[in-house]
């Protein structure tokens, strides 16, 4: 089955009882069992149910994992992910990582002593480097957020099992209709559900698929010990956000291509970070290792004044932050996102005051670009 017919049709499609095309929201939180201990697969919905199940049987399919989980964030599944580890363990990670794992590795994990090195993962000899005898994973982000760097998948894997690792990818920006990591060697992949996935800016959800059942095992045995799941009816949204997959992410790729055009010959403009672009340094393997360039731009308008007059300018672009949904979004990473990363941290990132990042959505591009120009103007 291709991506697209996997989308409609690789999970629990309908109904058995009653012919229902629609999975139905199986708002409950305890099952009546036949006798002692003799139930029919459900006990009780923190373990189980049959909406999440069908959920998380969709997005295995689509990743082309063993198995597929469902939490109540993007951060809730990240957390549970470390939950694996132990105390004195080390992951070496991607440097410019979404705020809020940046956060949990500094901030939480670390008082359970859990160890962290931040590395350019877009170059393999740095993560080799920082290996250490406890590293138990290196934990990525391909493209990153904001600076869009890429990372060689397969590259990872080949250190990962070269050095007794999980490899663990955060593929929130690419999708699974753009990017499969466990194609490349990723044994663990993990999405906010919040972003692509769910796509409408209506539900805070996160999603792991694993490669083996052997971590099926373990990943279940924490979803339902830590009990960080996700609701029926969120679980439901997200299948019916994932029906649509693949019609948004080439609707918003296309609007894309044309607003970098826009982008390039803008006079105000000084970066433009976008894989799309050949003279990106990752332009080449994204191309290898995904379908799709995606939907986020992150460009720089030389200062925090005029990046904030831009903001204040835009109509179709909503000052939010967030990503992946069908309405354009636009921020800046250093003032909203990545606030919670230090100055002095962002500053080495490149994570600049003056630079914008836009999600784009699936409104007509020509409005979309007469917006920026007048903003930018
Ligand atoms: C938003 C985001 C997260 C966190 O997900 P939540 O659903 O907000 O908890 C993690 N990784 C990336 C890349 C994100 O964009």
């Amino acid at each position: 089955m291709r991506a697209k017919t996997k989308m409609i049709h690789g999970g629990i499609t309908n109904d058995e009882n009653t012919g229902a095309v629609s999975v139905p929201i199986y708002q409950v939180s305890t099952y009546k069992q036949d006798g002692v201990g003799n139930h029919r697969g459900y006990e009780y919905s923190r373990t189980g149910n049959p909406t999440r199940h069908a959920l998380e049987t969709v997005i295995a399919n689509l990743e082309n994992g063993e198995a597929g989980f469902a939490f109540g964030s993007g951060m809730a599944a990240i957390t549970s992910i470390m939950m694996l580890f132990d105390a004195g363990d080390h992951v070496v990670m991607t440097d410019d990582v979404y705020g809020g794992s940046y956060r949990l590795m500094t901030k939480v994990l670390n008082r359970y002593n859990l160890d962290h090195t931040f590395v350019d993962t877009s170059n393999p000899r740095s993560v080799e480097a920082s290996i250490q005898e406890n590293t138990k994973a290196i934990y990525i982000e391909t493209p990153t957020n904001p600076l869009l760097k890429i990372t060689d998948l397969k590259r990872m894997a080949e250190i990962a099992k070269k050095h007794d690792l999980l490899l663990i990818v955060d593929n929130t920006f690419a999708t699974p209709y753009w990017q499969q990591p466990i194609d490349h060697g990723a044994d663990i992949v993990l999405h906010s559900a919040t972003k692509y996935i769910g796509g409408h800016s209506d539900v805070v959800s996160g999603l792991v698929v694993v490669k083996t059942k052997e971590l099926a095992e373990r990943v279940h045995f924490i979803q339902n010990s830590v009990g960080a799941v996700l609701g029926p009816q969120d679980s439901w949204l997200l299948m019916r956000g994932i029906k649509t997959l693949a019609l948004r992410m080439e609707a918003i790729e296309a609007n894309t291509k044309k607003i970098v055009d826009f982008l390039q010959g803008h006079e105000k403009v000084t970066t433009i970070y976008y894989p799309g672009l050949p003279n990106h340094p990752g332009h080449e393997l994204a191309g290898k290792q995904a379908t799709g360039f995606g939907g986020m731009i992150s460009f720089d308008v030389g200062s925090e004044k005029t990046a904030e007059q831009v903001l204040e300018k835009v109509k179709y672009f909503t000052l939010a932050e967030s990503l992946g949904a069908v309405e354009s979004l636009i921020s800046v990473p250093a003032k909203m996102t990545h606030a919670s990363i230090p100055a002095d941290r962002r500053q080495e990132l490149g994570i600049t005051d003056g630079l914008i990042r836009v999600s784009v959505g699936i409104e007509d591009a020509e409005d979309l670009i007469e917006d920026l120009e007048q903003a930018l103007r």
